[in-house]
């Protein structure tokens, strides 16, 4: 016997819906590619996003074809999202600092229709177009501007599409398990592989990111998600923002410290998220200005593991809690997130404190397992001590790559994520290493992790990364590639030395090398893979 309840699919144009009917007048405030900025509304959003998803319907598209975006967080950017997915398009969404080839081959491999772009990326776009085989359209995020039509006279301006349209729209209604986004991995091997979420997986995700035990998002908070859209769609917060009816600040292309550190006191951002890296780039601008980041409650942390030192100085300096948590494009990307539980309250201030260290515990609707190296279905034991594949599963964990017949799962139906990690009898996931970052020194495995937390929480270390390098008698050993703060002298004995009585005397690198600037991806993270290849044989030279 079925329920006698109501049944609506899960869709992503509900969600623009309820922020129109019941936010409209939420503040959603954006930085433009020339740093002016725009001040609108969810009322607007909804309204604009409509008005594009009725340009649309004039392209002549089928129902799953895909609309790609190259573009910075903005409004624009926010309502072509709506107005693609709303529509039942497939809202494909490009990172521009990808390799020309590797833009092409996403491109293509998407089969994309649409190319909707910054101004900013007009030249990128120009560089591949030759090499595009699906595209039809072209559309610049921005208002009519002659120079750009010259150079791509095909090119259609976003103000101009929805200024002739009505936003009369009524969103069509399809199934929940309809594919609604595609974001490629980031390919650090081979090449790119498409993720495609449905529909009901962004909000069932959108709920699960919101909750208290999660980024704790309400109605009352103004988000800033310095994590760009094109990164695993900022984490679902563009989503869950419409949701719990959030003010959102959108921060476009300056992503330094000091743009941020304005944005966060100019607009009153109570919680903002990104990568360690752009967390760092913040704290440097913050202690040059002086600010206090007074409005700013919670940041959080992810994309790669958030050093201790870190959270610590939100903490002490700037009262600001910081929410460390992990996942993926495969994991859309929630898989878990450092909130404490009630037994935790009883713990010295200390205790607590270092709780919060960890990559937290799987949010409800994910299960994480860990499963030893021979064998990837054999689970371990959660004792929080004894290392494994980190394993997932979950309503919003992907099953199958973008084209591909094969499953991307273990014969189990568990998706095997490259990480290495421990977990507690609570689920609290403690990440030691991606499986190829961990250094294999004379047999024994050292984390990398480890190691670039200590060398972080120096004062005149901006940020590091250890890496394995090839050692003629221990097979690997760890060295230390690290830039120091401006005007620090410091050594490479200084920086062993560090290391003295915080770790085996055995871990310790063996090389410290100081770099005017470290090789950064796409999304900010360290491109440790290029680290190895430059330094691979500094420890083979005699
Ligand atoms: P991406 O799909 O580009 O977002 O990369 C996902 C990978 O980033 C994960 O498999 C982890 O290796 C790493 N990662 C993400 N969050 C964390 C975290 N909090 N701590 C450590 N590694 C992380």
């Amino acid at each position: 016997m079925n329920g006698n309840m109501m049944s609506q699919p899960l869709l992503i144009s509900s969600l623009i819906e309820h922020a129109q009917n019941y936010h409209a007048d939420t503040a959603i405030i954006s930085k433009n590619t020339d740093g002016s900025m725009t001040q609108s509304d969810w009322g607007e959003i909804a309204n604009n996003s409509k008005r594009f998803a009725n340009a649309l319907k004039t392209f002549n598209l089928s129902a799953s074809d895909r609309v790609a975006t190259i573009a910075w967080n903005n409004h624009r950017h926010l309502e072509s999202w709506y107005g693609i997915s709303g529509s039942g398009y497939i809202c494909h969404t490009i990172n521009p600092r990808l390799f020309p080839e590797q833009l092409t081959f996403i491109i293509n491999d998407a089969d994309d229709k649409v190319l909707i772009f910054d101004k900013t990326f007009l030249n990128l776009v120009l560089s591949i177009q030759a090499t595009l085989s699906s595209v039809e359209h072209y559309i610049c995020l921005d208002a009519y501007d002659e120079a750009i039509k010259t150079a791509l006279p095909e090119v259609q301006f976003y103000d101009d599409l929805i200024a002739t349209q009505s936003n009369h729209f009524d969103w069509p209604m399809f199934d929940e398990t309809r594919a609604s986004s595609l974001c490629y991995t980031s390919g650090t091997t081979g090449n790119p592989k498409g993720v495609l979420y449905s529909h009901r997986s962004t909000v069932l995700h959108s709920y699960a990111v919101s909750l208290p035990d999660s980024f704790k998002l309400s109605a009352t908070d103004r988000i800033l998600p310095v994590v760009p859209m094109f990164h695993v769609s900022a984490w679902g917060t563009p989503y869950a923002a419409a949701m719990v009816g959030c003010s959102l600040v959108l921060p476009g292309p300056m992503l330094d410290g000091a743009s941020l550190v304005q944005l966060i006191d100019d607009y009153q951002v109570t919680t903002a998220l990104g990568v360690p890296t752009i967390w760092q780039g913040l704290l440097n601008a913050a202690q040059q200005s002086g600010t206090q980041l007074k409005s700013l409650k919670r940041n959080v942390v992810g994309g790669a593991s958030c050093p201790p030192s870190m959270i610590q100085t939100f903490k002490a300096v700037y009262d600001c809690e910081t929410i460390h948590a992990w996942g993926m494009t495969e994991t859309s990307p929630l898989g878990s997130v450092n909130q404490m539980k009630a037994k935790h309250l009883t713990l010295s201030e200390e205790e607590q404190f270092k709780s919060r260290f960890s990559q937290g515990r799987p949010p409800f609707g994910v299960k994480l397992r860990i499963t030893d190296a021979e064998n990837s279905t054999n689970e371990i034991q959660r004792n929080g001590k004894t290392a494994g594949n980190l394993q997932i599963q979950g309503h919003w964990i992907v099953d199958t790559y973008f084209g591909k017949d094969q499953s991307a799962l273990t014969s189990d139906g568990w998706f095997d994520t490259g990480d290495i990690a421990t977990l507690d009898q609570d689920g609290y996931l403690n990440i030691s290493d991606r499986s190829k970052d961990l250094i294999k020194s004379g047999g024994e495995w050292i984390s990398s992790v480890e190691l670039e937390n200590i060398a972080i929480a120096h004062p005149e270390i901006d940020i590091v990364a250890v890496i394995a390098a090839p050692h003629p008698k221990w097979d690997e050993r760890p060295i230390l590639i690290a830039k120091k703060s401006l005007e620090s002298q410091l050594t490479e004995k200084d920086v062993l030395d560090f290391y003295i009585n915080k770790i085996a005397k055995w871990q310790i690198p063996d090389k410290v090398i100081f770099v005017d600037a470290m090789p950064l991806g796409g999304t900010g993270k360290i491109l440790k893979k290029d680290l190895r290849d430059q330094y691979n044989a500094v420890l083979l030279e005699a």
